[in-house]
């Protein structure tokens, strides 16, 4: 951007607004030209609904996305990849929309340091960019060393987390199909927070919908960290008509960690989980689930408090450090869940509040929702809904929310189902297509 003096914009807005000396009167002045980089660290959810909704409402601003993938693999929908109601290539979308349709640069590389002062970030290949705005949603980091013995290479081999859509989600489904007749999968779900709160209890429901038909005597056993989950519930319900749930022949089990649910070690030469009570289990495909925090660019770039998550203004979603970058999805440190409806949502929100600065306006009041649909079967649906309400105190949000209630009515679980599906493909359409 070229450099405006203060003679020029007195020259075009008149003394009164460059005399404000405020965040948003700066903004005004300086890019009321609308040649503003926007520069998107990041082409997951977030990010990419950040920069359609942008050119959406912002013709005028260069917008770029790094990013290291030269395609995005969707985490919404990869439970069913192990019932075969799934496949990775359908969950599999590029940027060629976002670059040609809606003129967004896209690099493929990684982000690595961000010079606040010179408004400069750096890359490993392509050398800096140069923004005036930037957008900063690179998701969150496997934590392994909750469970001793656990690592990211033992994830990538034998013991797939498979948290992010991939290689380890196919590696998992080739374990579960492959596994000895009457064979136990172990599921570790860890404590709070981490992406997509009810999808431990999704995997399992998809995975005994595939043991029913090719293994019909296997187990899924859940150890959990935690004492409760969101739509225990309705997933007992499911269990128990299809699974035998809380009998001895029960399909899947789960053990929560006031009785023993939580691991703390793992013995990956005679795979074998050794619990927090001392209790050893042997099981023929371990599945861990690790825990998250914000990723190594949020924490390295300062980005992170001591609770290892990205604190953040929250009517604009700005960063603490400086008020010319923004934060956002599942590392940042709201009291939301860390979603990809939530970080889509965040997204629009950064997206008119720049759009409004940009313009020399004060950013509206953010409304954010969180409409989460899971699935126990393709013939059973659940749904939440949560509206997030600015209020400046505290997290800056209050929270309301309603969840579908448990029925035996058939054909209402079949149409929550159905709803869950059409959200996945719209969502997936609502930012690449
Ligand atoms: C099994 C599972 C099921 C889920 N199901 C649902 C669901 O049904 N509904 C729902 O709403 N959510 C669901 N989620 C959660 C959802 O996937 C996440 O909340 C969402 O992806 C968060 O978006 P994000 O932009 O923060 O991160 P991501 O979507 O992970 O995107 C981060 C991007 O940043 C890139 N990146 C990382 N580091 C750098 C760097 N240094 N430089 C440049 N780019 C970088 C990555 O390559 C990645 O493309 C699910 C998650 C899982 C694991």
């Amino acid at each position: 951007m070229s450099q405006i003096t203060r003679r020029d914009l007195i020259k075009i807005f008149g003394a009164s607004a460059v005399a404000s000396t405020g965040l948003f009167g700066a903004s005004k002045a300086a890019y009321a030209n609308n040649a503003a980089h926007i520069v998107v660290v990041g082409g997951g959810i977030g990010g990419a609904s950040f920069a359609k909704y942008m050119r959406l409402i912002n013709a005028d601003v260069k917008i770029t996305i790094i990013e290291p993938k030269a395609e995005y693999i969707f985490c919404p929908g990869s439970n069913e990849i192990f019932s075969g109601h799934e496949t990775l290539e359908n969950l599999t979308v590029n940027y060629k929309t976002l670059k040609n349709r809606f003129k967004i640069d896209v690099i493929q590389d990684i982000a690595t340091e961000i010079n606040y002062e010179k408004h400069e970030i750096s890359t490993s290949k392509n050398g800096k960019v140069a923004y005036d705005k930037l957008v900063v949603s690179p998701g969150p980091e496997f934590v392994y060393d909750f469970v001793d013995g656990y690592n990211a290479e033992l994830a990538a081999g034998d013991f797939p987390h498979a948290w992010k859509t991939g290689p380890q989600t196919m590696k998992l489904k080739q374990q579960m199909e492959s596994m000895r007749q009457g064979g136990t999968i172990l599921i570790s779900s860890p404590r709070m927070p981490y992406r997509c709160p009810p999808a431990p209890y999704e995997r399992a429901s998809f995975m005994a919908a595939a043991l029913e038909k090719i293994n019909p005597t296997a187990k899924i056993l859940i150890m959990d960290s935690k004492d409760n989950y969101v739509f225990k519930e309705h997933f007992e319900h499911y269990w128990k008509d299809k699974y035998g749930f809380g009998t001895d022949n029960a399909r899947i089990e789960w053990v929560p960690s006031n009785q023993g649910g939580t691991i703390a070690k793992l013995d990956a030469a005679n795979k074998t989980v050794v619990t927090a009570n001392g209790d050893k289990i042997k099981a023929d495909v371990i599945n861990i689930i690790t825990e998250e925090k914000a990723g190594r660019f949020a924490s390295a770039n300062g980005l992170t408090d001591k609770s290892g998550w990205v604190p953040f203004e929250p009517k604009t979603f700005a960063s603490l450090v400086h008020p010319d970058v923004y934060v956002m999805g599942d590392m940042v440190d709201a009291n939301m869940p860390k979603t990809g409806y939530v970080a889509s949502n965040q997204g629009k929100v950064i997206a008119t509040a720049i759009h409004d600065i940009l313009a020399g306006r004060e950013p509206g009041t953010p409304f954010i929702t969180n409409n989460c649909v899971a699935m126990a079967g393709e013939d059973f649906g659940m749904t939440i809904t949560a509206t997030f309400r600015y209020t400046g105190e505290g997290k800056g949000y209050s929270v309301q929310e309603r969840r579908s209630a448990v029925t035996d009515n058939p054909y209402t679980n079949r149409v929550r189902a159905e709803v869950a599906k059409n959200w996945q493909r719209t969502f997936r359409k609502d930012m690449f297509s």
